[in-house]
């Protein structure tokens, strides 16, 4: 297995080249060559799964049995014993609840494994890096969780002071482990992102502390989400009976890896797209046109970004993988804010895809109805995915799965505005609020923090 780039104009690499360098060369994400099909069918076991649908795509980069018990370490940490469980909702609509992971989102899923893949391949080169990365909050708890008493790795995360829950903050801050340091910017969350960016642009600084990144761009992470779909397809009566799936997004990861399923042979009717205020993507979906607004922060903050970076993989599909073609168009994108797809393109989309947005207002109302009728407690992201769902269903006997990315705890304030009852953390993170807390502060300056992290490197 070869992976290319969505910009082609970088080196094809292997499976364990393309997890260590995240965004390719020229800018672009990494592909797959072609894409791999799935066997007829599998059993619903998450492990097994898991290791069946991410073979093709490793390859020959990791043999055989050591991904084996990577796969199988990766899934330990989650704390229901079928890792993702489907839940039935009612009227055809299903809950896949993918939070029993140590940090409470969706992302553990993928980043316990990727963590798991990167010590192995650091280990097997004997090489350290320095991983940097920007938090407003989910991302940074779950790359900590991934990364946390790994030899060859020191982590550092930024996150924006006094600008995150404080929830969010201590599943970064409370992590006792040497080789993490969390750093509190004075500023905002884009400050910390300007930072990281400005970092991986100072040649000299990126090749002296061997800078890398897990960010959501990075291909491994996107093949791990591939795996529940299949899963939750399986549960419910195999790999080729339709079913449609609901994904409350952000930068278009996870449902990316929906797409990316349907490539592998399963039948997926629809694929929705679930957003807030910030519903760049649905306008899309609707009109074919692509434009940049503000960001209005939302109860759903996970998914408060414009830019949904692995778009561009959807991107490189509808232009028949022409590198240069997507190139020429998201560079335009970035200048003029605004881009377009042909109307026959759109059309096109348009039989597979849709979106739904939704208000602050309307989550409040859906985590507060549901509480009443089933006693399912949603989290505000899980529950733009299930309002979407109902709404886009265009098939009645097709069951419609929501993607449930967060436990309704890691969001206490929104789910007791709903619900009048604030939901309580589940055992391993009871006592959360009163473990000691770890983070420096920093000034907004990028030589700073770059002392700084020299500084702790040595
Ligand atoms: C990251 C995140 C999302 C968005 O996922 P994408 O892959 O970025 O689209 C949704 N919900 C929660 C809780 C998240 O943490």
């Amino acid at each position: 297995m070869r992976y290319i780039s969505t910009r082609g104009a970088a080196p094809v690499l292997e499976f364990n080249d393309v997890l260590l360098e995240g965004l390719a060369s020229d800018g672009g994400l990494y592909v797959p060559e072609v894409w791999p099909k799935f066997s007829n069918s599998g059993n619903g076991d998450y492990v097994e799964t898991a290791i069946e649908v991410m073979t093709p795509f490793i390859g020959s980069s990791i043999p055989q049995k050591v991904f084996e018990e990577i796969v199988s370490d990766a899934y330990s940490t989650f704390r229901h014993e079928e890792i993702a469980p489907l839940v039935d909702m009612g009227q055809g609509i299903y809950l896949l609840e993918l939070f029993h992971g140590p940090t409470l989102a969706f992302k553990d899923v993928a980043l316990q494994l990727v963590g798991k893949l990167f010590e192995y391949e650091l280990g097997k080169r004997n090489k350290k890096v320095t991983i940097v990365g920007a938090t407003s909050g989910d991302t940074g708890s779950a790359a900590i969780e991934a990364c946390r008493d790994q030899e060859n790795v020191e982590m550092f995360i930024l996150h924006p002071a006094g600008r995150v829950s404080e929830i969010q903050r201590r599943q970064m801050t409370t992590v006792e482990s040497a080789n993490i340091h969390n750093i509190a910017i004075e500023g905002t969350f884009d400050d910390c992102q300007d930072l990281v960016k400005e970092m991986f642009a100072d040649i000299d600084f990126r090749q002296q502390m061997q800078l890398s990144a897990i960010n959501s761009i990075n291909w491994a992470r996107v093949m791990a989400q591939i795996v529940y779909f299949v899963v939750a397809a399986e549960r419910l009566g195999g790999r080729h009976s339709s079913v449609s799936f609901s994904v409350p997004t952000g930068n278009f990861g996870n449902v990316f890896s929906g797409y990316a399923a349907r490539r592998g042979g399963l039948n997926i009717d629809q694929l929705v797209v679930g957003s807030n205020t910030n519903d760049i993507l649905t306008r899309f979906f609707e009109s074919g046109t692509m434009r940049i607004d503000e960001v209005t922060p939302t109860t759903s903050p996970s998914m408060d970004i414009q830019v949904s970076s692995n778009f561009e993989r959807l991107l490189f599909e509808l232009l028949d993988r022409e590198g240069p073609k997507v190139d020429e168009i998201l560079k335009r994108f970035r200048k003029e804010k605004e881009m377009s797809i042909s109307p026959d393109l759109h059309n096109e989309l348009a039989k597979e895809w849709s979106g739904a947005r939704f208000t602050d207002d309307q989550v409040k109302q859906c985590i507060l109805e549901e509480a009443e009728n089933s006693g399912i407690i949603l989290d505000p992201h899980s529950a733009i995915g299930v309002l979407a769902g109902r709404k886009c269903r265009k098939t009645k006997n097709i069951p419609m799965i929501a993607l449930a990315t967060a436990h309704p705890a890691k969001f206490p304030e929104a789910v007791e505005d709903a619900t009048g009852v604030r939901p309580k953390l589940p055992p391993h993170l009871k006592d959360l609020m009163e473990r000691p807390e770890q983070f420096d502060k920093q000034p907004n300056d990028l030589q700073t923090v770059q002392n700084y992290i020299k500084e702790m490197v040595k």
